[in-house]
């Protein structure tokens, strides 16, 4: 089973507390074309801060979430949080309890096991159990800002600002960055700083969740195919692919969940001989970029999230089924047997190589 330490630079134990103090840290956004063909700019002081919280020589695994705009995609990343800091918190009261046992405080020990709750930790390998993590029925939904109003984002890469320290079944030791994308696809943004956005996140991410509104359309996959484009001529080694389907609206069909999206994606990129050369093309492209490559159907989320102007995200706003892929979702995504560290030419990307590769990405692109 894999572990998570306590996050040592997060100051309080109580996590709620951790993610209040948590936030989103632009580290790259684009500002616009410029006479010196300067498009994408990196905060460096800003990385270097997240490199040394992350542990510099500790490999990375960059989870991202890319896709259209208002795709729901910050709003899905604050549930990752909600996890990620759950795990923190599981692993840092099963190692109280393992050190009170030790010492001999069995009582304490005891204590603590039945007032936390946490009698599975043991049993679970270490991974939040139930439903707890998903969080209270009326907790507003917090993290990454989302819905933003009408204001025009910024196409930009936003990093959350605390690692998580995360061990992983095979004993090597990762720091676990989540990475939201922003204005991928609105009507301001070009398709070129898009496509660029999301192949620097394809390019620096283990693994990249492509955010896509109720079913996967041609044109969705020939932006896939030129984003992929734009990303091998970084030459880097891509992410393992999640094609998440949001508003998924014929489980009669392919179900909710993981089986359903296998079975959809199976569909969807078999090339047929009735498919125009292009179509056919595309998906073989595709299939030998991304060697390990998934499908999730998600079902809508409710009308109050998607019409209600004072919708919080609280659980008791939204729609049990959706609820219920929440939690097949998230630890398909970030459960530590689930979770890679980045490999670049074959080996572990460390925290401290990260700004180095993300410059040398951004010089190949801004040329
Ligand atoms: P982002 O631009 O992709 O980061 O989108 P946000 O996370 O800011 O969400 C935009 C809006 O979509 C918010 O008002 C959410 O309530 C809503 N939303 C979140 N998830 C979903 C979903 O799965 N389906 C629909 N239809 N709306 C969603
Ligand atoms: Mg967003």
């Amino acid at each position: 089973p894999g572990s998570l330490e306590s996050l040592d630079h997060c100051e309080s134990e109580d996590y709620k507390l951790c993610l209040e103090s948590g936030y989103g840290v632009p580290i790259v956004w684009s500002c616009g074309p410029s006479e010196a063909g300067q498009q994408f700019r990196v905060d460096a002081p800003a990385l270097a801060r997240l490199v040394a919280r992350a542990g510099a020589a500790r490999p990375v695994a960059l989870v991202s979430v890319a896709g259209a705009f208002r795709g729901g995609k910050s709003f899905l990343l604050d549930f990752m949080l909600r996890y990620l800091y759950s795990l923190a918190e599981v692993c840092t009261r099963a190692r109280h309890v393992l050190a009170l046992m030790r010492s001999g405080h069995d009582d304490a020990a005891n204590w603590m096991l039945a007032s936390s709750g946490a009698a599975s930790v043991f049993t679970t390998g270490d991974e939040p159990s139930g439903d707890d993590w998903l969080g209270g029925e009326e907790e507003p939904l917090r993290g990454f800002s989302w819905r933003g109003g009408s204001a025009r984002e910024t196409t930009g890469i936003v990093l959350w600002s605390q690692p998580f320290p995360v061990t992983l079944p095979t004993g090597e030791k990762v720091a676990v960055l989540l990475m939201d994308t922003q204005g991928s696809f609105d009507e301001q943004s070009s398709l070129r700083d898009c496509s660029m956005i999301f192949a620097l996140s394809t390019l620096l991410a283990s693994t990249q969740v492509y955010n896509i509104s109720q079913k996967i359309r041609e044109d969705d996959l020939q932006h896939l195919q030129l984003f992929t484009e734009y990303a091998a001529a970084g030459g880097g080694g891509l992410a393992a692919l999640r094609l998440l389907l949001r508003d998924w609206s014929a489980p009669y069909e392919c179900a909710y969940g993981a089986a359903g999206g296998a079975r959809y994606l199976r569909d969807k990129l078999q090339v047929k001989e009735e498919h125009p050369r292009e179509s056919r093309d595309i998906r073989q492209r595709l299939a030998a970029s991304f060697e390990d490559m998934s499908c999730f159907l998600m079902p809508h989320p409710g009308l109050c999230a998607a019409n209600n102007p004072n919708f919080q995200g609280k659980l008791s706003e939204l729609e049990t089924d959706f609820k219920q892929s929440l939690r097949e979702l998230v630890p398909l995504l970030l459960a530590p047997a689930h979770l890679r560290a980045k490999h670049v030419a074959g080996r572990p990307l460390a925290a401290r190589e990260l700004p180095v590769l993300l410059q040398a990405y951004l010089d190949e692109f801004n040329t």
